[in-house]
């Protein structure tokens, strides 16, 4: 599809820079159309996927993302705490879903899984599926065993960012490598579960990289079924703690653009919802995103909180969406 082309919800995966570009470049009343028009022809307009996701371990992490709390590399007075008993988590779960919560994450920071760790948190995952929550887990890189292992435990999601561009990413993370993270992905699809992947803007990246990261989504062998679009939030002793906050429209043009290039799936307006307008979320919504974090809090950022959710969906006439069965809302 070129930029003058009508939208097309039919997924693709050979898409160049300059066709990615060229979307980000329509006029945005233009460009949020097209987006709500391959929406409508996918997905019920009205319909907002609810996740819930809770820290299960907080802090001390050996990756130095340049934009987490929770790197050990950086001094953000964030302490950092232990594994979480399975208990306590389903209990959370158990909550979360008496909220309105339909999936239910869980994240711990870790450079990658290790093996010693696999039957507590196998335990948690069976534990939270039981409830009858969608299950979604972040654990770090992982092998294509201990991929198999959370599957088997009830794993529906493995959530795995590639956060920017490819030629953007030593600027962020030096302790990995951008083919770290599409191997843990492919490791997660060969066990055959659902991929949740997306990224950050408001890191400094200019709108090509924007663009490159989409592109590197849309041009994965199979689509992400929900691509998180994440505003970052600056923290102190971080090195990203200065950067300029990314425009509210062009955040908009994001969202709309990942509509575009991943037809079919969930597009979410994840961290730094809380810094936002009700009427830039409502325009997200129009261009595309069908899909929030509810609760108090992300993993260590603070959200609207439920009230303030509930009267925004309220005010826009939207509802939880119906549940999708992950393999049912797998882009091709
Ligand atoms: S984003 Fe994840 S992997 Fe990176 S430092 Fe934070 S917790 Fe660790």
């Amino acid at each position: 599809m070129t930029a003058a082309a009508p939208p097309c919800a039919t997924p693709r995966h050979d898409w160049t820079r300059a066709e990615v570009e060229a979307l980000f470049d329509l006029p945005l009343p233009e460009l949020v159309f097209r987006a709500a028009t391959v929406h409508r022809a996918v997905f019920d307009p009205t319909e907002i996927q609810l996740s819930q996701l809770l820290s299960v371990k907080t802090g001390g992490c050996a990756e130095d993302c340049g934009y987490c709390s929770q790197s050990a590399h950086f001094e953000t007075g964030l302490k950092a705490t232990r594994l979480l008993d399975a208990e306590a988590v389903i209990a959370t779960a158990a909550e979360a879903k008496a909220g309105g919560a339909q999936r239910f994450c869980m994240g711990a920071a870790w450079r990658e899984l290790k093996d010693r760790d696999v039957p507590k948190l196998a335990a948690m995952i069976s534990g939270v599926k039981a409830l009858g929550l969608e299950t979604c887990a972040t654990l770090g890189m992982l092998t294509a065993e201990q991929a198999r292992a959370l599957k088997a435990a009830g794993l529906d999601y493995y959530n795995h960012n590639l956060d920017t561009a490819p030629e953007d990413y030593a600027r962020i993370v030096s302790t990995r490598t951008y083919q770290d993270r599409l191997d843990t992905l492919e490791h997660v699809r060969e066990a055959g579960m659902a991929v949740c992947c997306g990224g950050i803007v408001g890191m400094g990246e200019s709108r090509s990289h924007r663009a490159g990261l989409l592109q590197a989504l849309a041009n994965l062998p199979r689509h992400p079924e929900s691509v998180p679009i994440n505003a970052l939030v600056p923290i102190a002793g971080t090195p990203l703690a200065g950067a300029a906050p990314v425009d509210a429209l062009e955040f908009v043009r994001t969202i709309a653009v990942a509509r575009l290039l991943c037809p079919q799936s969930v597009v979410r307006i994840a961290a730094g919802r809380e810094g936002m307008s009700r009427e830039t979320q409502a325009l997200c919504f129009l261009a595309g995103a069908n899909s929030i974090f509810v609760g108090g809090r992300l993993l260590t950022t603070p959200l609207p909180g439920e009230d303030a959710d509930r009267a925004l969906l309220d005010d826009l006439g939207l509802k939880p969406m119906t549940a999708r069965e992950p393999a049912a809302a797998a882009a091709a």
